[in-house]
């Protein structure tokens, strides 16, 4: 295998070609065990852009001794210097922002300026863990005459991140700054229809001064993704990805007694009442059920009408369908997915809903796999689109009379990521933020995608495990608590408690 990383040439939509995606092991590339290859396509233009290697068990073991026997020297490095990486991170993602935006742009379809959104995204993640030396990281304090207790967090050892393919860059980064500053070491088993952008990231964390070991990459699907989750020396796991797999992980590691994060599927409830704005609602439901090509957990999934809201409704149709495919929407990630898609819109027009803007014959300018942005109207919440995850640009409007059937309708829904309300109403909005069933929770905001150092993560069946991905809850899930309680001298007043 090729050990440079080139650098990705694309500075447009036209096809271009990257190096394999191996495994990256002690900061060197290797072959998955198993000999095995699958195509990674470029879903613009539905054809191979490179390959991606198909590890096993037997892959994880090497990734975790390499990361063991790194980890060994990266504990003892004081915080403040493990988080001058993440400086140097910064620095070095913002010098090739292009180069990373075309890149996530051609694995996983998103416009070129969505792709470089969300590695801008990313960035923000890593000033995170850059802050992190600064943020208060345990308590001291004189707990009775001549006796102190103090609190440290302590890194885990070995821990590993299982990645899904909407955000190739963004989601890696939601765990890794917190998990390195902390003093462990990463095995990241990325997504393997989006393998590459987490090859630049390897080769960007080895030029900001990472030692070899500390951050290693076992490509594959689900045997990776079963030997991370069997490993005993994996000492936590955080997934991200669909509800049955985060299911699967959530259950699978706490076998082998790791603290298990694993954030799943959404169907995103926006409930519009009459007194909202229109143009605020319009612009924001419309970037939030097409942008990312609705491939997005935070995306819109179901509008809640809340009564006479006909008005707003006719300008999301006529905004949403002068959207054009290939130039504002991309494509989405396979021929699978846009079956799937399509197939939701007809079953949901053959239930009786109807099509108020119709997506499913527009194409943008590759041979890839498109579907367009598409309204669904008069659809009931025991339809498939009107209860189940579509991950697509589709928008399932439901019809109620009032505020407290919107509100039941969404707290009927098993997920639980996001929920927004669109009014002009402080009142209305704080009556729906307080009774949603929702993790995040937007009031005139399309989407309420991650904002540092806010945590982020889901309720119900949107994620498994305890605390939030990002912000001090990541870092807490990536260490362990101990208290140190010490005394040096007898105290002349001391007293039964000293
Ligand atoms: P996915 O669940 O298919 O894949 C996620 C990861 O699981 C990948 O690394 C994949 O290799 C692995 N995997 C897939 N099938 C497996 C199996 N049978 N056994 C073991 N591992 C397996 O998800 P996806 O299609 O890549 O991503 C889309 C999903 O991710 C959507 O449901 C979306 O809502 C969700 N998502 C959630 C969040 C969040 O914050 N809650 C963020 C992004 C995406």
């Amino acid at each position: 295998m090729s050990k440079a990383i080139p650098t990705f040439k694309a500075t447009s939509y036209a096809f271009e070609e990257f190096v394999p995606a191996g495994n990256y092991i002690g900061g060197e590339w290797r072959d998955p065990s198993t000999g095995n290859w699958l195509p990674v396509e470029n879903p613009r233009h539905g054809k191979p852009m490179s390959k991606v290697g198909l590890s096993d068990a037997r892959d994880v073991a090497a990734a975790v001794e390499a990361a063991k026997a790194a980890q060994k020297s990266w504990r003892d490095v004081p915080i403040k210097e493990r988080a001058q990486v993440m400086f140097k991170l910064k620095a070095l993602m913002e010098r090739d922002l292009v180069e990373l935006g075309w890149l996530v742009s051609h694995e996983n379809g998103k416009t070129f300026e969505e792709g470089k959104a969300s590695v801008l995204k990313g960035i923000e993640c890593v000033e995170f863990g850059a802050s992190l030396p600064n943020a208060k990281a345990g308590e001291h304090l004189e707990v009775s005459r001549g006796v102190t207790c103090l609190e440290t967090y302590e890194p885990l050892g070995v821990v590993a991140g299982i990645t899904p393919f909407n955000f190739p860059i963004m989601v890696p980064l939601w765990m890794l700054p917190q998990a390195l500053v902390a003093g462990n070491s990463f095995v990241l088993k990325p997504s393997e229809q989006v393998p590459l952008g987490s090859l630049k990231l390897a080769s960007l964390l080895e030029e900001a001064g990472l030692p070899r070991g500390v951050f290693n990459i076992v490509h594959g699907g689900a045997d990776a993704v079963n030997g991370i989750c069997d490993h005993p020396d994996i000492k936590a796991v955080a997934f991200v990805g669909s509800t049955k797999i985060a299911k699967h992980v959530y259950s699978r590691s706490a076998a082998t007694g790791k603290q298990a994060l694993c954030l799943g599927g959404a169907k995103n409830h926006l409930i519009v009442v009459p007194d909202a704005d229109p143009a605020v609602t319009t612009e924001n439901v419309v970037a939030s059920f097409t942008g990312g090509t609705g491939q997005r957990c935070m995306a819109a999934s179901v509008l809640v009408a809340v009564g006479t809201v006909q008005h707003i409704i006719d300008r999301i149709a006529e905004v949403a369908s002068k959207l054009q495919v290939g130039k504002d929407v991309g494509p989405v990630i396979t021929k699978a997915a846009e079956t799937r898609i399509k197939s939701y819109i007809d079953d949901a027009e053959r239930r009786g809903a109807k099509v108020l803007v119709d997506g499913r014959e527009k194409r943008g300018d590759g041979e890839g796999y498109w579907v367009g942005p598409t309204l669904l109207d008069n659809v009931s919440p025991d339809m498939p689109a009107g209860c189940e995850e579509i991950f697509g640009p589709v928008l399932s409007i439901v019809r109620v009379n009032t505020l407290d059937e919107a509100i039941a309708l969404e707290n009927n829904n098993p997920y639980g990521n996001a929920a927004c309300i669109y009014t002009t109403s402080g009142a209305v909005a704080e009556y729906v933020v307080k009774r949603v069933e929702a993790g995040m929770v937007g009031v005139n905001i399309g989407v309420p995608v991650p904002r540092e150092p806010f945590g982020f993560g889901g309720w119900n069946d949107s994620k498994f495990g305890a605390g939030n991905i990002t912000g001090m809850d990541g870092y807490r899930f990536w260490t362990r608590p101990r208290k140190v309680t010490v005394k040096w001298a007898i105290q002349k007043d001391q007293t039964w408690m000293s």
